[in-house]
């Protein structure tokens, strides 16, 4: 099946990456949120990230505008009806996400692939909220989406060899490299990475150095080019946690009991660079 025009739904910090880079490779992109403002948000997201290309020179201002127009803004799912292929981006949240799948599959064409970005969540427990499961399966994008390389592709227990072959030509459309990985939980990159964020974490809690010093110890000792805790400030300590949460809960091994100063710190709000501050404060850097 062709793919000409892609659904967004969610747009958040990854919808809106999703959406740029879906538009920049020539798609007509439908970017939907829960009300046309939250949509706006994400467009003007692009609308910055562009910006700051164009000013660099690593974009031509033709097209950033060309990117621009392919993207019409929805408040509401039923836009999603006219796209080839809907990828959502919602919060990592079962019952959001189950409820998204549901409405998606009511309103798409039978032929239509619905993708999920989720970092975590079964792709086999969404694809059964639809009557469509073969058409169903994981786009994992990574943060920020126009930057960063990989996708990993997620197949679910139904998902075809179709769906497979389709969602891979257009990772690669949109200039990354699929990886094909088995539904587990937290796939393979977040099953890495989200225990060592915990980790960190607990090392801060138990003060064994100082926030810096643990990412210094990353960045410098393993060559990161990030610290876990600057990197969590800029996933969203929600994210993290609710991904640590569905490995405590799928394994049910304690090893991957979310730390307490992590719950504490979603509870306070404190999400990272989406609300000015995480474990670094970032109000007033415009890197919010
Ligand atoms: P975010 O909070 O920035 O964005 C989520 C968006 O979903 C918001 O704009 C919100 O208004 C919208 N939304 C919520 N309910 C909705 C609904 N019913 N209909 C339409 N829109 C709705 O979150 P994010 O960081 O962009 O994460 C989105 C998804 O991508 C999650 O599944 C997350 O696990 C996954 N993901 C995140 C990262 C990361 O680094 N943040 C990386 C890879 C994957």
């Amino acid at each position: 099946m062709s793919i000409s025009t892609v659904a967004v739904i969610g747009a958040g910090q990854m919808g809106s990456g999703i959406a740029q880079v879906a538009a920049a490779s020539g798609m007509t992109v439908i970017l939907g949120d829960a009300s046309y403002e939250l949509a706006e948000r994400g467009l003007s997201k692009i609308r910055k990230g562009l910006a700051r290309s164009v000013e660099k020179g690593r974009l031509s201002p033709e097209t950033s505008e060309a990117t621009l127009s392919r993207i019409r803004l929805a408040g509401e799912l039923s836009a999603a009806g006219d796209a080839d292929m809907a990828i959502e981006a919602v919060v990592e949240a079962v019952d959001v996400k189950l409820r998204v799948m549901e409405q998606l599959d009511s309103i798409m064409k039978p032929e239509s692939i619905i993708a999920s970005n989720t970092s975590s969540i079964s792709i086999t427990q969404l694809a059964a909220a639809t009557r469509r499961p073969d058409k169903v399966i994981g786009m994992h994008f990574f943060n920020p989406v126009p930057v960063m390389k990989l996708v990993e592709i997620i197949v679910g227990y139904w998902t075809s060899t179709e769906t497979q072959e389709a969602a891979r030509s257009l990772a690669e459309k949109f200039g990354k490299t699929p990886v094909l990985v088995k539904d587990s939980p937290g796939f393979v990159a977040n099953r890495l990475l989200i225990p060592m964020i915990n980790e960190a974490v607990y090392c801060l809690m138990e003060n064994t150095a100082s926030k810096e010093d643990i990412d210094r110890v990353a960045c410098l000792g393993m060559n990161h080019p990030m610290g876990p805790l600057a990197l969590a400030d800029l996933i969203g300590l929600d994210v993290c946690l609710a991904i640590m949460e569905v490995l405590y809960e799928s394994f049910g091994d304690p090893k991957y009991r979310p730390c307490p100063l992590l719950k504490k710190m979603v509870e306070a709000g404190c999400l990272g660079r989406k609300t000015g501050r995480g474990f670094y404060d970032y109000q007033g850097t415009g890197e919010s």
